[in-house]
């Protein structure tokens, strides 16, 4: 890098760089292990584009409010960007640009033909009516559509955001096209073109490279005592899907409070539970604990599927499981992934365990461009096939290059990208 050039871009504050400091770290780790590729590490450190909009919309009470909207398009080397929108009233540039990065990370670590990208909103929907929340929805997706489409940069679901938020972003779009563009959006309803098993995807990814790990380390998935962090879309599903593998959810924390049952839960009961009353709490098939108490139950795989820094130098230590599968993005600092790494804990990172979601959202977005929808079984075995590959290609590179997983999938990530980007080189 010439003494011209800074990897830290004028817009953030170099001091506190937030979750984009985070994401800078962890490329740092892994600059030693590309060989002659490092010479383009600096393009996984700048974002390729930032587009930053203002969303005024009329309010229900005849005011005008204005949001500030993000879509940040990290990487397109290998493919379209690819990746969720928030919505969140704490949203900053530094996260979306984080979360963008750790996008083009997780499609090259398992491999589907994409670049990463992000986007956000700085709203707390809870505030909003529906017809309020439709009309920030519409205007924002009206700003970014002049960087957005089935062939650019293909927006997703991510934290308070859903299919219905998803139909109304493909329709705006598609309005603004003149024409009915499906393949602008995944996450959609089934009867706009969205994929069965979309769902559940990322449950049942996680629950695949749990079975695999389990495997690889000599340990039973028949038996296994699971404790799940997060009780929703993806820790819920992955808790059914260990169940129903004869594994016992013994422990479970959600932002209701912590349970705890040795001879495990039912699974399916507390899912109803949940759709009925909205939390774990008040669940009669356990026993309530402290939620600090949640991280020191013995437990054979640890899955934190709710927030961010979750696992923290602070909890670490008290951890007592042999092997953690990470279903939320970004749960464990990097100060947490040192010491469990003494502790001999494994670690699954993110960017392998929970990318079952953006791969069946890219079987949804090749079957919207083929018009031609598949059986929920061939979806679940193509994503199976998907999510073993992934794993063994980073296992094998953790073993022979002695690194944690994490750093291995971020090796074979960035190999992929940078690769792309030698061989396309420069232009002009
Ligand atoms: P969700 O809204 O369905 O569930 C979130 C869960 O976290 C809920 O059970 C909630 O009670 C719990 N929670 C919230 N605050 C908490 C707190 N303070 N302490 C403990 N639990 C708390 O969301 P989801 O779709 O299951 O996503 C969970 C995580 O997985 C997020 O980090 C998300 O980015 C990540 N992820 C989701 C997908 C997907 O396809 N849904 C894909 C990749 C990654």
């Amino acid at each position: 890098m010439s003494s011209q050039q800074q990897s830290v871009p004028s817009y953030l504050h170099a001091d506190d760089l937030g979750p984009w400091g985070n994401y800078l770290r962890q490329v740092d780790r892994v600059a030693p292990y590309l060989g002659s590729l490092s010479r383009w590490l600096e393009t996984l450190k700048r974002p390729k584009r930032i587009l930053i909009v203002d969303c005024p919309i009329e309010l229900d009470n005849g005011t005008v409010a204005h949001f500030e909207g993000y879509r940040v398009q990290h990487n397109v080397s290998r493919g379209p960007g690819k990746g969720g929108v928030r919505y969140h009233q704490d949203v900053t540039l530094s996260e979306v640009m984080a979360l963008s990065a750790w996008m083009s990370v997780k499609n090259a670590a398992v491999n589907v033909p994409y670049g990463g990208a992000k986007g956000g909103i700085r709203v707390d929907p809870r505030t909003l009516s529906r017809g309020e929340l439709e009309r920030v929805t519409r205007r924002y997706t009206s700003e970014i559509g002049i960087i957005i489409g089935p062939n650019t940069d293909i927006p997703a679901p991510d934290v308070n955001t859903n299919e219905q938020i998803m139909a109304w972003m493909m329709d705006t779009y598609s309005m603004n096209q003149g024409q009915t563009a499906t393949g602008v959006v995944t996450g959609k309803p089934i009867s706009l073109g969205g994929s069965l098993g979309r769902r559940e995807a990322t449950g049942r990814g996680v629950f695949v490279v749990g079975c695999e790990s389990a495997r690889r380390t000599g340990l039973s998935i028949d038996g296994a005592r699971i404790a799940v962090q997060g009780f929703g879309n993806v820790g819920g599903i992955a808790a059914r899907l260990f169940q129903e593998a004869g594994s016992k959810i013994v422990a479970v924390q959600d932002h209701s409070g912590s349970l705890y049952n040795s001879s495990g839960m039912n699974a399916e009961a507390l899912l109803e539970h949940v759709a009925k009353t909205g939390g774990v709490a008040g669940f009669a098939g356990a026993e309530v604990m402290e939620n600090d108490e949640f991280w020191t139950v013995e437990t054979d795989i640890l899955i934190p599927a709710a927030l961010e820094n979750q696992i923290t130098e602070k909890n670490a230590g008290k951890i007592r499981t042999k092997i953690i599968v990470e279903g939320a993005n970004g749960p464990t600092t990097t100060a947490a992934d040192d010491i469990l790494h003494d502790k001999g804990v494994l670690v699954i990172p993110d960017v392998v365990a929970n990318a079952g979601g953006v791969t069946v959202s890219y079987f949804e977005w090749v079957q919207d461009f083929s018009s031609f929808f598949w059986t929920e079984h061939e979806i679940n075995e193509r994503l199976e096939r998907v999510m073993r590959e992934a794993f063994t290609a980073v296992w094998q590179v953790s073993s022979e290059q002695k690194v944690s997983m994490r750093t291995a999938a971020f090796i074979v990530a960035c190999k992929r990208i940078l690769m792309a980007r030698e061989m396309r080189g420069l232009y002009p």
